[in-house]
């Protein structure tokens, strides 16, 4: 077996056993409880398993990014004592590499334009609260000739076909997870009406290129992980192990926002004086430690086992912040 960087090999970092998560931050907004929970997760997968952690920096959406946040993010993570080993990578100006991918799946025709609004798409099928959208495959079926005239005239975002098949794997917390593309999800937009390209795709790349192994990210991104899975089966990227943590919630079972001052690191270190006691406080929160105490990252690790740390937070979906 030959290793290979080109898409469609399944070979890479194939005999490398050790584990390597990522801090993946969009830097947006300030750090609070929930992301600090992810990644104080995503550090203690890494260490509890002689791994190590990568630093990247999604900031595919530059309106939104801000090189300011993502330099606090950094000193935020450094004063709480989580480290990591490589990187910062950032997603930006990486253009050419997701290029490389979205091409390879266009010649072997797994992609096609798509020329609805999002007006149209919601008179389509507007999805009832909780449900997911599915998009109807509007597009899908527009002759070769219908689809050069409509790029003459019009801005297309891309999307990848799906197929009618199960994707199903195990998280480590959540369990089995499975989902039907076609039905749950329908034909996904990987490259945007601007040009750029969508997260799952750069995602995809991005943590085979940089060795990630594992994957611990909010509850609320289990459904993307289906999406990845299947990206990476057809670029020929390995698979990742996922471990999906619960979101910290606000009292009122919302996510928490800018409402909730009392969840940003700020606040939290107000309130508990040090980096310590706030990881001492999110940890009890989740459950890792039986008492609400002063605690380190560090010292956390003689605390628990990786199977331990699976077992405190094994189907939890949700934490309420207190
Ligand atoms: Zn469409």
């Amino acid at each position: 077996m030959t290793e290979s960087k080109a898409f469609g090999s399944n070979c890479i970092g194939a005999n490398d056993q050790t584990v390597v998560g990522r801090f993946a931050p969009s830097p947006s907004g300030r750090i609070h409880a929930g992301n600090i929970l992810a990644y104080l997760c995503a550090w203690l997968v890494a260490q509890l398993q002689g791994g190590r952690v990568v630093l990247r920096i999604e900031d595919l959406d530059s309106e939104r990014s801000k090189s300011a946040y993502a330099e606090a993010l950094m000193r935020d993570l450094e004063r709480l004592g989580l480290t990591w080993d490589e990187g910062p990578y950032y997603q930006q100006n990486r253009d050419e590499v997701y290029a490389a991918a979205f091409d390879s799946l266009s010649e072997r025709g797994l992609t096609y334009p798509c020329f609805c609004t999002r007006a149209d798409l919601h008179a389509a099928s507007a999805p009832h609260a909780g449900e997911r959208f599915v998009y109807p495959g509007t597009c899908r079926s527009l002759s070769e000739e219908a689809r050069k005239e409509l790029l003459s005239v019009k801005p297309a975002a891309w999307r990848l076909l799906t197929r009618d098949c199960d994707i199903a794997f195990t998280d480590e917390l959540q369990g089995p997870v499975s989902m039907n593309l076609a039905s749950d999800c329908g034909d996904f937009v990987i490259r945007r009406f601007d040009g750029s390209f969508a997260y799952q795709l750069a995602v995809v790349v991005d943590d085979a290129e940089q060795g990630v192994t594992s994957v611990v990210r909010g509850y609320d991104l289990l459904d993307s992980s289906p999406q990845q899975r299947y990206l990476q089966d057809l670029l020929g990227l390995p698979h990742v192990e996922y471990a999906h943590v619960p979101l910290v919630v606000a009292p009122d079972g919302r996510r928490l926002s800018k409402r909730n001052r009392d969840a940003e690191l700020e606040s939290l270190l107000g309130r508990f004086g040090t980096p310590e006691g706030v990881i001492g406080h999110i940890s009890y929160l989740a459950g890792l430690i039986p008492y609400d105490e002063t605690i380190a990252p560090d010292e956390l690790l003689c605390e628990l086992t990786y199977s331990k740390f699976v077992e405190s937070l094994q189907g939890k979906k949700q934490i309420v912040f207190s």
